[in-house]
């Protein structure tokens, strides 16, 4: 390993360890970027604004962990509401679903059949799916649910495949000859080191080597990275590959890499991730993890309160007496 990827591994792992600490408030107000805001009406302009300015858009209703049925039909119903207005808008969006928003913490047969559900009102609107990929405990059933749609002959359906799991490059290979779409990325969620790679470099060439092995296999790939040095090189992968432009596109995150997007998008397509909904902090907890300044940030926002607080004059308790 390098000094700077040592040094770097040292800084993430520090700041992944301040984030958790950081209170909700702060985390919701440093998150904004991220989100497209609480209603299906916010992440509609949201996507309007993308689309207006070439860049397409899958949609996330926001939501994990949930674990009674009533709750996980809900999210799902959520989903086709929000394919219903996407297709009446005719708007340039498809949707993403979190199988655990879908209740696979309570039972993996419960998220599935929801997720189905979702799957069958996109194929009937012309629209398409993509199972998001979650921790490694559920990669397996993540996998075989994928498969189980695909075999059942649902063709709008994908998920993700995270590049840091050692197993991903079998796990490639063997859906593979399916020609699957799919959503190619580092992987957000912390893992030990017998799961996942934790050297940035070696990363990058898991990456780097998982999408030549979909690329040559004919899959449809999500290239789903802010990482400039892995988009000049799936750039080359594309090019040698000769893919058609239709066959792959980019993805990036709402509020991540703006910049990137748009140069991107002159010459690809580029897809957006736009997820919207109340409870948000869980997933702005991870973005937050990952945004380089986030030390900086919070430190500012820290001290502003502070600062607010010494200027204020001291309240007094509602009711008299000390606070
Ligand atoms: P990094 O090295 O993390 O980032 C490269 C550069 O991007 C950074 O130097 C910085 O400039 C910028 N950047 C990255 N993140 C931020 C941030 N939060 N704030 C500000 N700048 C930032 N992971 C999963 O595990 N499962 C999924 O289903 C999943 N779906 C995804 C869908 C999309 C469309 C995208 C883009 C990512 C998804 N991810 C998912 C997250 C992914 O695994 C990475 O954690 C995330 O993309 C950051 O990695 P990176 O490849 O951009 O590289």
């Amino acid at each position: 390993m390098s000094t700077s990827s040592a040094y770097s591994g040292a800084f993430d792992r520090l700041v992944a360890g301040i984030v958790p600490y950081v209170p909700q408030p702060i985390v919701r107000r440093l998150a904004q970027p991220y989100v497209a805001g609480t209603t299906l009406d916010d992440a509609v302009r949201t996507v309007r604004e993308l689309n207006a300015a070439g860049l397409q858009a899958t949609v996330d209703v926001l939501g994990e962990a949930v674990r009674d049925a009533a709750t996980a039909s809900a999210a799902a119903d959520s989903c086709i509401r929000a394919l219903d207005v996407i297709s009446a808008e005719a708007l340039g969006a498809t949707i993403s679903v979190k199988p655990s928003a879908v209740g696979s913490e309570l039972s993996w047969e419960i998220a599935g059949g929801q997720i189905e559900r979702v799957v069958r009102r996109a194929e009937e609107l012309g629209s398409f799916v993509c199972i998001d990929m979650e921790d490694s405990g559920s990669t397996d059933h993540t996998l075989a649910l994928f498969r189980r749609l695909r075999e059942a002959g649902h063709t709008q359906v994908g998920t993700v495949l995270q590049a840091r799991l050692w197993r991903t490059a079998a796990d490639a290979a063997a859906l593979a000859p399916l020609r699957p779409t799919i959503r190619l990325c580092k992987g957000i969620y912390q893992e030990s080191p017998a799961v996942a790679m934790h050297d940035r470099d070696a990363i990058r060439r898991s990456f780097s080597r998982i999408l030549r092995l979909l690329l040559g296999a004919g899959a449809f790939v999500s290239v789903a990275t802010h990482d400039e040095e892995l988009i000049v090189d799936a750039l080359d992968a594309i090019d040698k590959t000769g893919v058609a432009p239709d066959g792959y596109e980019f993805q990036t995150l709402l509020g991540v890499r703006p910049d990137l997007a748009r140069v991107l998008a002159r010459d690809h397509t580029v897809r957006l991730y736009v997820p919207f909904g109340p409870d948000s902090y869980a997933y702005s907890q991870r973005r937050l993890r990952e945004n380089p300044q986030i030390a900086g940030y919070v430190a500012r926002d820290v001290l502003r309160a502070f600062a607010r607080s010494v200027r204020r004059p001291p309240t007094q308790p509602p009711y008299g007496g000390t606070q």
